[in-house]
């Protein structure tokens, strides 16, 4: 049999994909080697966080709010991911209950960012998500 070396074989690992909560890529890994079609989460907690029906329904809240936003706002505009948590915590909740949702708002963006549903920037300009530092605003392809 022959052995097979390639020392700079990065072209044999398929292309990241991004995790069905948090919408982070995931980079292929050798333990994934057998089972990369099933994939689907990037950590624990995110497989944990999909399989909890209250955070599965705010995530889908959360969606729906910036996909809503973005619709009033127009053409070429901009939303903050901090106005889809204002309006998903003020259908049940008062006061500061909107700043628990900012990172699954953040998640949110990031995950209809992989669906191709709409551009994250910064400065104006689209940045990769899953590596953009700081605040971060959102707007249709
Ligand atoms: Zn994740």
């Amino acid at each position: 049999m022959r052995r097979q070396e390639h020392p700079q074989s990065g072209k044999e690992a398929p292309p990241p994909k991004p995790c069905a909560a948090c919408g982070r890529e995931i980079t292929w890994r050798k333990k994934w080697e057998r089972s990369w079609d099933e994939v689907r989460y990037c950590s624990d907690a995110c497989r944990r966080r999909s399989k909890s029906g209250s955070a599965a329904s705010t995530d889908t809240a959360l969606e729906a709010a910036i996909l809503a936003l973005l619709a009033e706002r127009g053409a070429g505009k901009t939303i903050c991911p901090s106005e889809a948590a204002r309006r998903v915590a003020g259908a049940s909740g008062e006061g500061e209950a909107w700043k628990a949702l900012m990172e699954p708002a953040r998640a949110a963006a990031r995950r209809l960012h992989g669906a191709g549903k709409l551009l994250v920037t910064q400065g104006g300009h689209p940045v990769d998500p899953s590596h953009a530092k700081g605040p971060i605003r959102l707007r249709r392809p």
